[in-house]
């Protein structure tokens, strides 16, 4: 019976420990690319291979280790189980300042700009995460799912890319999965749901990148991110992401897998018992 048993733990724990079956970045590009960096960075900078990633920070190396297991190894290894076999297109790179002065000063000394926000952003372009991580982690699993996305679901419409990364700023483990918990971006939902000005989820989800970011009235993140909220918490975002994932070419905008996900056919009936259930939720 105990070597029963221990088999099986054997198989399960085997079974876990498999690797994603993607498109991998090879350890040692990983390798040639940190060494370039510790080659070329001043002394204050720690470099550490994460896969698929590599990290660079100016905090002191125990601090910088702590970002690389506790965010950055805790949030891939479930991002892979979940939704993204593939590893990222290219290496990119992931900056953690250790405080708003060394963020801005270097943010522009490395890429000649100033910081687009005061939490973090990603620099597509040069394959850069650049983070305040003094901020805390939240923004670097959000911009983390957008490197995973471009290279597993290229074709993922705007508000799923941002409602996903924006659902796990603020996450915690449930049972080896990802789980988004509420947060900041509630408040502002709710404001805007008793001045009835969210738009029906059929436009939300049809919007061009021009309209979710440029033409936001400051609801777009929120509510994309709490529809993903209440998939995950009927238990239907797992089942979700793959039938849109798979069905992509034929819905676009997901909005039939939304209605098949639902089993509702009536779009605005739903959203108004979805803006009832947003109204009850509460953060912190
Ligand atoms: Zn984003």
């Amino acid at each position: 019976m105990r070597r029963v048993l221990a088999t099986l733990l054997f198989l399960a724990m085997a079974v876990c420990a498999a690797p994603a079956a993607g498109d991998q970045i090879p350890r040692a590009d990983l390798e040639r690319r940190a060494a370039e960096l510790s080659n070329t960075l001043p002394s204050q900078f720690h470099v550490v291979i994460e896969p698929p990633f590599v990290i660079v920070g100016d905090q002191e190396p125990a601090a910088v280790a702590g970002h690389a297991e506790g965010t950055v190894r805790w949030a891939v290894e479930r991002l892979r189980r979940d939704y993204f076999p593939n590893d990222p297109n290219g290496i990119f790179t992931i900056w953690l300042f250790g405080s708003t002065e060394s963020y801005e000063r270097n943010t522009e000394k490395f890429f000649g700009q100033k910081p687009i926000s005061p939490y973090g952003f990603c620099l597509n372009s040069r394959r850069a995460l650049v983070m305040n991580i003094t901020t805390g982690g939240g923004t670097l699993v959000h911009e983390m799912v957008h490197a995973f996305m471009e290279s597993n679901f290229p074709e993922c419409p705007v508000w799923f890319n941002e409602g996903l990364g924006s659902l796990y700023e603020q996450s915690q483990n449930r049972d080896g999965h990802i789980i988004g918990l509420t947060n900041w971006r509630l408040a502002g939902l709710q404001r805007a749901i008793t001045a009835k000005q969210l738009p029906p989820f059929e436009t939300l989800l049809a919007m061009s990148a021009t309209e979710f970011y440029d033409k936001d009235k400051g609801t777009n993140y929120a509510q994309a991110r709490y529809l993903l909220y209440y998939l995950q918490e009927k238990g239907l975002l797992a089942g979700f992401y793959r039938d849109f994932h798979d069905g992509v070419k034929k819905d676009p905008t997901g909005v039939a897998t939304l209605r098949k996900a639902l089993g509702r056919e009536d779009l605005g009936a739903f959203q108004r018992e979805w803006e009832a259930w947003v109204l009850k939720l509460t953060f912190p």
